[in-house]
């Protein structure tokens, strides 16, 4: 059976095995840091929204739709072709300006549209009736604009998406010694390690190429804000220790 593909004793596909796990296990290191981050700025939003609008505290929303809330139409959202646009297929769906019926997912939205660096949340990607229940709808904001409709939790979500929300959220520049205003930065090269190991067409990975993903996937768990005293984080630099002695 060994001979019957000579690919799976191939060096450079043995790398890029290995390459996968390094990403899932720097992965997973980050997954705790992300939630905790992301479910503080979900209650933090619903506090201030009760507070400011004089609701009773713990006031919930689960009947306004992510159709209902965007306006139609919105740049990147709205596919209009003969005046008809795609996303808001539904009349009755159609943006509500008097704005949600408890006053909590207009002012969520603005929340959320205020805490994204570039200013263009991924609203397609999000269910907006879960936006009070489950923070990952929140989260979701923060991924690229596509493929994560279906994604409900942090371990049903790709590293793209969970690197992206670290990169896209204003609240990490205060967790993160790194400098996420800076177009290149550490968590930019490892979501793009991520990308060339999962869009590999040969399923090939070279010596040196391998070696310094290692590199910067440990560089960036071992990040001095927050992630080098995190147990998850230091966990997975351990996992992918493990991984560099297999060679
Ligand atoms: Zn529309
Ligand atoms: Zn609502």
């Amino acid at each position: 059976m060994a001979s019957y593909n000579p690919k799976l004793r191939d060096k450079k596909y043995n790398n890029w095995v290995k390459a996968q796990l390094a990403v899932l296990f720097t992965k997973e290191g980050v997954e705790p840091f992300v939630c905790n981050e992301i479910k503080q700025f979900q209650l933090k939003c619903l506090h201030d929204i009760c507070y400011v609008n004089e609701l009773p505290s713990g006031t919930c929303c689960s009947s306004c739709c992510t159709e209902n809330l965007v306006k139609c139409p919105t740049n990147r959202i709205c596919n209009v072709s003969y005046g008809k646009c795609t996303y808001h297929r539904n009349v009755t769906t159609r943006y509500n300006s008097s704005g949600c019926p408890n006053k909590i997912c207009h002012n969520l939205k603005t929340e959320i549209q205020n805490a994204h660096r570039y200013y263009g949340p991924s609203y397609k990607n999000s269910d907006a009736t879960q936006w009070c229940s489950n923070f990952w709808e929140v989260a979701k904001c923060f991924m690229p604009p596509d493929g994560y409709k279906d994604r409900s939790s942090a371990t049903e979500t790709d590293f793209n998406g969970i690197i992206s929300v670290i990169l896209n959220h204003k609240d990490f520049h205060g967790k993160v010694h790194e400098d996420l205003n800076k177009k290149i930065n550490i968590f930019e090269k490892v979501r793009e390690i991520g990308r060339k190991v999962r869009h590999s067409s040969t399923l090939e990975v070279e010596d040196s190429d391998l070696h310094h993903y290692f590199q910067l996937l440990q560089q960036m768990l071992s990040d001095p804000g927050y992630l080098v005293t995190d147990t998850h984080a230091q966990n997975a630099k351990k996992k992918l220790i493990q991984v560099i002695k297999q060679f």
